[in-house]
């Protein structure tokens, strides 16, 4: 089989480090060159196992730095492009929005303009359900494709330019590409500050679980492992210039999932703290994935096999999520 090369940006973080592992083990000859700038997010202990295979490299870049970029490009041919690298954090984009602007937005165009200059054969830009705004708590909508960009948060309106931005490259230039937007990951290396890692991290410690306003929030869960095949799916079989919504019908609201995340762990329900709502906090978010399915996708889990796996993960693995939260306390 023709041997194939890919540039995964955000290697080391948690959805591009699953997608790194996928594709070092899934497609032997291939050459997958992880590209990360390893800032808080991003961790490269979790490659640890796989740093002496022979079809994996890392290179530390910043996205946003044009010379660095081009010389790698002129250095290494490409054949496909799976870009994750983001400042992904919500509550740190209402705290510090610049970064979110330059990361998100400058760096997505930095690649874009390698990609074209050097004849990517594919682009995938992963993308989120957040730039589609909100939706009420009506079961019966969800969003499509076609649903009209209208973000909320400076993290989500800085994902709808890049978004924007590679629409308009295709239109104009012609870069073969695809844009993947997908609900909320979860599963092995979620960084120990978002809901689920957060919320087991502290469970197991006894310590309080913070839940924003009154915890009736919904988020549409898909564990990483199964939007890692869907990326895949996308980047062999999406059709050039297509648009692609990743989620798997597993509608929970917030303290639905800290409260199956304490019972699985069999603690006390007194640890859950409801503290003040995220400022412009989305109330819902629900994904039609037809068309995704279409192409050929099928979720292996669901959110109950998700989640017991997920919690046995952090429970076999917390050497890697106690060093993360050490770190960063050290640090602050
Ligand atoms: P993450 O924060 O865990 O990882 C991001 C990675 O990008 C980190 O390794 C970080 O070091 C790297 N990075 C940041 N700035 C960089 C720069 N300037 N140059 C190079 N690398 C840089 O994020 P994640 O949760 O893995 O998300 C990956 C992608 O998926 C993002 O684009 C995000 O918007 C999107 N997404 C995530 C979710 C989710 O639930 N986590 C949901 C929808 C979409």
């Amino acid at each position: 089989m023709a041997q194939k090369k890919i540039l995964v940006t955000g290697g080391a973080g948690f959805i591009g480090g699953n997608f790194v592992q996928h594709m070092v083990h899934k497609y032997p000859h291939y050459e997958v060159v992880n590209l990360d700038l390893l800032t808080y997010a991003g961790d490269l202990s979790k490659h640890l196992h796989i740093e002496y295979k022979d079809n994996y490299r890392f290179v530390q870049i910043d996205i946003t730095n044009r010379e660095e970029i081009t010389s790698l490009f002129e250095k290494e041919k490409f054949d496909y492009i799976t870009h994750f690298a983001a400042e992904s954090h919500v509550d740190r984009s209402i705290l510090e929005p610049d970064v979110f602007i330059r990361t998100n937005v400058l760096g997505t165009q930095v690649l874009l303009d390698a990609a074209i200059k050097y004849g990517i054969t594919k682009f995938v830009h992963v993308s989120t359900d957040e730039v589609y705004g909100e939706l009420d708590f009506d079961p019966n909508t969800f969003f499509t494709e076609s649903t009209p960009l209208q973000p909320n948060s400076p993290y989500s309106a800085s994902k709808a330019s890049s978004d924007l931005l590679v629409r308009a490259y295709h239109e104009t230039y012609g870069l073969p590409m695809n844009i993947t937007r997908c609900s909320n990951n979860y599963g092995p290396y979620h960084f120990p500050e978002k809901l689920i890692p957060l919320t087991i991290s502290r469970v197991l410690n006894n310590q309080k679980v913070p839940v924003y306003g009154d915890g009736k929030n919904i988020r549409d869960w898909l564990h990483v492992l199964d939007h890692c095949t869907a990326i895949d799916l996308v980047l062999h079989k999406g059709i050039n210039g297509e648009v692609y919504n990743v989620g798997g019908h597993n509608e929970r609201t917030n303290l639905e999932v800290v409260l199956t995340i304490i019972r699985t762990l069999g603690k006390s329900e007194e640890l859950i703290e409801f503290v003040t709502d995220r400022l412009g906090h989305d109330k819902r978010y629900a994904i039609d994935p037809t068309k995704l399915e279409q192409l050929g996708w099928k979720p292996m889990f669901s959110f109950e096999t998700g989640i017991a796996q997920t919690v046995k993960w952090y429970l076999e693995h917390r050497d890697w999520w106690e060093r993360i939260i050490n770190r960063d306390a050290n640090v602050s």
